[in-house]
């Protein structure tokens, strides 16, 4: 079960990878990601699944292929775990793993072999071909990933962009009674590290009723969210309950829905946004998976006296109860000047994900509600994760806007007024500029635990393609 803390929570438990005890890691033995490393070989490119600990990837069909045999031998010597089968998972990517086996065994098995103590795998002679240092290979986009959708479940960030548009109105009525998305693109995700092209497109006109113009965006911007991928899918027509959702969850990744506000303040209406966010959309590689969220779950969103109780479909006590999870999120900033003259990246802003007003599954189940069937691998983005303070603001159209719904009482609200953000180089922005480089990071820390972390979801903007 998802929310069950067991021995691989065990903050006293320790690796025979050494970097994986270091107290910075992301990639601690209580964390255990999946992700797919880029493999190029005759024939084309392929991906392997892998489990990231420390600065290595554990490689899982060399492991299937070279230990299996080993492990069932040696059956007396290295006691496998009785829930072990034959391979540690079947298939050849991490798309065949869900549709045969059961990942949620993955992330046990590994902490068993990886654990100090176990030799297993430490002192096999082909150990280097199953562990592989991460400077090695290339950690890709999860190829598992078939659809697409993006929520909208931060009703700070729903209410400070509301505002900025309709100012007496800022949330629309249904957004307290379903969790508000759309259906995204899925081709135009793609791994941290690869360049953003500044998108062209029709751009807002300067007045009401102009004419829109066609050019490079100019007010392009990042929207930190919190990716989720599908694990188990549902039948066409057969919707998911929200007690049973998690079961349908494999895991988190960090995502970044690259927007460009001018295109999308001329199209969103009335069906939503359209080329303004399909022309990239950033995720982190490594799926941090449900069980390891388990110790820093916490009770949903507490809606304020007044907002409705969602409605039975999305209502389950145990959500309720459970199904916020504690996750810090950053976003942090360098300019192509910075890094020229050698300085770090700085801090943006920092955010919790236990902010958002609807749960992981309210979301999924709202999703599959009508019938629609989920599929192993499909991406859900959960929207710009806001919280109620400025230094919350999950984007810049929130963060240089200088209208403030949270000051009380509410301040006039100036649209499009905007205060840039100082950098340390002394240059401005109020939005991206080209060889602005963008970085995610996300983390989760409660005491009694071990801290694990996302690693890091990056892109480069790039000058237009077409000006
Ligand atoms: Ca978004």
């Amino acid at each position: 079960m998802p929310y069950e803390i067991d021995e691989t929570h065990d903050p006293k438990l320790e690796s025979w990878v050494e970097s994986a005890n270091d107290p910075e890691t992301d990639f601690p033995i209580q964390n255990l990601p999946l992700f797919e490393r880029r493999v190029d070989a005759v024939g084309g490119t392929f991906s392997s699944p892998c489990i990231r600990i420390g600065n290595f990837a554990l490689d899982i069909m060399s492991y299937n292929s070279i230990l299996c045999d080993d492990t069932r031998e040696d059956e007396n010597e290295h006691p496998i775990p009785p829930e072990d089968e034959e391979e540690f998972v079947s298939g050849f990517n991490v798309h065949d793993m869900l549709a045969n086996g059961d990942p949620r065994q993955i992330r046990k098995k590994a902490s068993w072999l990886l654990r100090r103590g176990n030799k297993l795998l430490q002192e096999h002679e082909f150990r280097d071909e199953i562990l592989i240092p991460m400077e090695k290979i290339i950690a890709d986009r999860p190829r598992i990933i078939g659809d697409y959708t993006d929520f909208y479940a931060s009703v700070h960030h729903a209410t400070n962009v509301g505002t900025m548009f309709r100012p007496d109105n800022p949330l629309l009525p249904n957004y307290k009674w379903i969790p508000v998305g759309y259906h995204g693109r899925a081709s135009s995700v793609v791994a941290s590290g690869t360049p953003i092209v500044r998108p062209s497109g029709q751009l807002s006109p300067a007045e009401e009723g102009g004419t829109p113009s066609f050019g490079p965006c100019k007010l392009l911007d990042y929207e930190l969210e919190l990716g989720m991928v599908v694990g188990r899918g549902n039948e066409l027509g057969k919707p998911i309950s929200v007690a049973e959702a998690e079961e349908h969850m494999l895991g988190v990744c960090l995502l970044n829905d690259w927007s460009a506000r001018d295109m999308q303040k001329w199209e969103y209406v009335p069906l939503g946004p359209f080329l303004a966010k399909n022309f990239a959309t950033s995720v982190s590689p490594y799926i941090v998976t449900m069980e390891a969220l388990a110790p820093f779950r916490c009770p949903a969103y507490r809606r304020p006296e007044g907002d409705p109780s969602p409605l039975p479909h999305l209502f389950d006590e145990r959500d309720q109860k459970l199904g916020g999870i504690d996750i810090t999120l950053e976003v942090h900033l360098s300019s192509q000047q910075m890094r020229e003259q050698g300085m770090k990246p700085i801090r943006l802003s920092k955010g919790s994900f236990k902010d958002m007003y609807w749960t992981l599954s309210q979301m999924l189940t709202h999703h599959a509600s009508g019938g629609c069937n989920m599929q192993p691998g499909d991406l859900l983005g959960s929207g710009t994760v806001s919280g109620p303070l400025r230094e919350n603001r999950g984007s810049l159209l929130e963060l240089t806007w200088d209208g403030d719904p949270f000051s009380n009482p509410p301040k006039p609200l100036p649209g499009t007024q905007r205060t840039p953000i100082k950098l340390p180089t002394g240059e401005e922005r109020k939005f991206l500029a080209d060889g602005d480089e963008v970085i995610l990071k996300g983390y989760c820390e409660r005491e009694g635990f071990r801290r694990i972390g996302f690693g890091e979801c990056r892109g480069i903007i790039e000058p237009a393609a077409v000006s």
